[in-house]
């Protein structure tokens, strides 16, 4: 399956914003967005048109896409499943972003990056409540066990991204011990409460695939 495989940052230079494609790094002084460089192909003098509403829900879609670094076939796929569950289809939306394995993992501090994630669970170093589970998207519940195979507990980028737990903690709706590299899924995370979607306007990609 074709996959974006060149710098990170070029994609958010692309969206003029900050997707958080590199974990940790992308809080560093050295962020291209917050450097201010310019969008790949425009000079600093370029100006850019006013986007049609057309335009602002596709980048909206766009961003949201990389962020959790999905390809847009599945990405679509999510969405018609959100729009068909009771409630806000944005908070659906999201809820299920947030629940896919590859996702969780990342928040867990087991990963430095979602794609690093992705990368840990499709090698099949991940079980789910005592099962191997290689499956990015696999949904997770509120209670599930996550853990890391003997293996990857011995990776030294697992080891580097622990730090960030160390400084940090994870998100509310998650629980970590450090120590066994255990991870359990607590709660449906509120919207609020995802910080790197706090500039996303989901409403403009529920326009954009309701059209
Ligand atoms: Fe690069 Fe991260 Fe900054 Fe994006 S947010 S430009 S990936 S450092």
């Amino acid at each position: 399956m074709a996959r974006y495989t060149g710098p990170q940052c070029r994609l958010c230079r692309a969206e003029g914003s900050k997707l958080f494609l590199k974990g940790e790094r992308c809080f560093s002084d050295h962020c291209s967005v917050t450097k201010k460089r310019p969008a790949p192909g425009k000079g600093l003098r370029s100006r850019q048109g006013k986007r049609s509403d057309y335009g602002l829900q596709l980048r909206e879609k766009q961003k949201m896409k990389r962020i959790y670094c999905m390809l847009e076939k599945q990405f679509k796929i999510t969405f018609q499943k959100a729009a068909r569950m009771p409630g806000r289809t944005g908070d659906s939306f999201i809820s299920l972003l947030e629940k896919r394995l590859d996702n969780v993992i990342y928040r867990l501090r087991f990963a430095a990056s979602r794609k690093q994630a992705r990368q840990l669970v499709s090698h099949g170093h991940i079980l789910v409540n005592g099962k191997r589970v290689n499956i990015p998207s696999y949904q997770l519940k509120i209670g599930d066990k996550v853990e890391l195979g003997e293996k990857a507990k011995k990776l030294l980028f697992v080891k580097e991204s622990m730090k960030e737990y160390t400084r940090s903690g994870v998100a509310p709706w998650l629980e970590v011990n450090p120590d066994e590299l255990v991870g359990y899924f607590r709660a449906i995370p509120r919207r609020n409460d995802v910080a790197d979607l706090a500039d996303i306007k989901e409403q403009l990609v529920v326009e954009f695939y309701s059209k």
